[in-house]
Order: structure tokens, then sequence, then C-alpha cells
């Protein structure tokens, strides 16, 4: 299945994939949406970098998406590549299942049966392996929109435009002073996205803090497995996964305590 390309084709080049069929998606144009419905976000498969960039809608309540957009590649790459084919290249080092982890997020898959929905837990079932089988297609993200949310994304890179040496995903839903819900998860720094559900654990049911981000950003640190590399060492890689997630919680806690009115939305 090719969407954008700009995964499946480098690894073809590389003949680390090498399918006997490819079958074009891109004139399924009625899977490139982001809209409101039910109380959540729900975003076509087909929808582009570029799109989530700009969205209105995701910039009011999870402006996350464009803090990681702007850090995604190039104009040309954001032009054609897709959430849903970067969600199911299911590479470690890739923005958008953080994203989508951190938020709380959900696919639909479908297939020949009919519609499934997964928890973007159980979405990630390994290196570049994700829940989704052969005869299935992704078609949907779904995030729910819950009062008091800030989310954010921090990133560092070699150059511009590369992809991670470490980033870090957070949301945080507040009510009033105190942290409702928390969502945390890192790339490039384990053999699939990591899920920081121990620091999330902490962060719930807590006033928001610098200390408290920081314990956070130690426990993320600590259960994370990053690999030595061309981009860093071990111990290069555990400090950017604390530091990184302390500034991601910072900005999502200033954001939900500025952006949330009454009615639940976040404005900017
Ligand atoms: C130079 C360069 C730099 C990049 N930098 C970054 C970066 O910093 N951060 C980052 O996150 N990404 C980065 N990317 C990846 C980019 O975001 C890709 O767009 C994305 O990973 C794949 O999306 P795509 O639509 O191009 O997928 P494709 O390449 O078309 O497909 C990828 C895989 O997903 C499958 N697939 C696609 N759509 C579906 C679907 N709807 N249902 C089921 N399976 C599907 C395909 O069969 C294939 O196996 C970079 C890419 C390039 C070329």
């Amino acid at each position: 299945m090719i969407a954008g390309g700009h995964s499946l084709l480098p690894m073809m080049k590389l003949r680390l994939a090498n399918p006997e069929l490819v079958v074009d998606i891109n004139d399924l144009e009625h899977l490139a949406y982001i809209r409101e419905q039910d109380s959540e976000i729900r975003i076509g498969a087909l929808t582009r970098h570029y799109q989530l960039l700009e969205s209105e809608p995701l910039a009011r309540h999870f402006p996350i998406f464009a803090d990681a957009e702007r850090v995604i590649a190039d104009p040309v790459v954001r032009n054609r590549g897709t959430i849903g084919g970067s969600l199911a290249q299911a590479d470690a080092a890739e923005d958008l299942s953080a994203v989508c982890s951190a938020l709380k997020a959900s696919v639909v898959i479908a297939g020949g049966g009919g519609e499934r929905v997964v928890s973007m837990e159980d979405f990630h079932v390994g290196p570049y392996t994700t829940a989704i089988d052969d005869a299935e297609l992704l078609v949907e993200i779904r995030i729910p929109v819950r009062p008091g949310a800030g989310s954010a994304h921090a990133k560092v890179e070699r150059r511009a435009g590369d992809w991670a040496i470490v980033a870090v995903a957070g949301g945080l839903w507040l009510d009033g002073e105190t942290i409702a819900d928390a969502g945390l998860a890192l790339s490039a720094v384990g053999l699939t996205t990591v899920h920081a559900t121990r620091a999330e654990e902490l962060l719930r049911g807590k006033r928001p803090s610098e200390e408290l981000f920081a314990e956070a950003g130690a426990i993320a640190s600590e259960d994370c497995s990053p690999s030595p590399d061309g981009r860093g060492p071990v111990d290069y890689k555990r400090h950017l996964a604390g530091e990184l997630t302390k500034r991601a919680l910072r900005r999502a806690a200033e954001r939900a305590r500025a952006g949330t009115t009454p009615g639940g939305h976040t404005w900017r």
C-alpha cells in the first residue's frame, strides 16, 4: 500500500521492503479530513502533514500537532506524507505516533470484516509492526476532546528537518490546579514509541510544578532504552529524554492554564 511514499519508497530503495504488489491509496480522497465529531477530533488517514500543520481545530485543541509538524522533514515531505502512513510505518523515531499516544488517541482499522477501534498502546506491536493485518487499512485517528487540555512536543535533531535524536510528546488535562490526567510518549529511544506510563502515573492527581516535571523526566529517562548510534551515546540520549520531558510538560501546563475556557476548549 502506498500513501505519501516518503517511508515506503526509501525502504524499497534500501531493499528493506520488497513488496510484490503496491496498491496506491491516494484516490481515497474521502480519507483526507480533520473534523470535530462526538467530543473527538477525527483525522482521516490520508490527511497530509501540511494539512495537520495548517488545521485550525487542531491548533485550537491540540497545538502539539503544529509543534511536531514544524520540525517533521521539509515541505516536500510534508506536502505528500500522511498521518496514516506515519503511524502505519511504526518507526520508533517517528513523531506523530508519540503525539497520538500522548493524546490518548485511538485508531480505526477497516477490513473485510468491518471496522475495529484500537488504542495507541495496542497499536504499536513492535519495530515497524502494528496491529494492522495484511488485508486491512488504517482509516481514521480519533482524539478525545476533554476539558483543561494542554499539549506540547519537544525535539532535538542534528539539523533542520532531520529525524529526532530524541523527541517527547506531552499532554496534560487540568482540573483547576490539579493534573486530572497526563499522557507522555517518546520517540527514538526504544524499539517502538515509548509510552512513559510510570511518569504519567506520577503526574496524576498532583499540582503542576518544575519539581514534579523534573521527577517525571527522570522516570521517563530511566524507562526508555536508547541505542548508541551516529546521533549520540546512550547517556546523552537519556539526558535529552529527561530534559525534553520537562520542557514538553512545562509548555503543556502553560497552555492548559492559558487556554482553557469553562467550556473546556483550548484556544492556543
Ligand atoms: C527526508 C525525510 C525526513 C523525514 N523526517 C521525519 C521526521 O523528522 N519525523 C517523522 O515523524 N517523519 C519523518 N519522515 C517520514 C514522513 O513523515 C513520512 O511521510 C511518513 O513516515 C510516512 O507517511 P507516508 O504517507 O509517506 O507513508 P508511505 O511511505 O506511503 O507508507 C508507509 C507505510 O505505511 C503503510 N501505509 C500507508 N498508509 C496506510 C494506511 N492508511 N493503512 C495501512 N497502511 C498504510 C504503507 O504500506 C507503508 O508500509 C521523513 C521522511 C523523509 C523522506
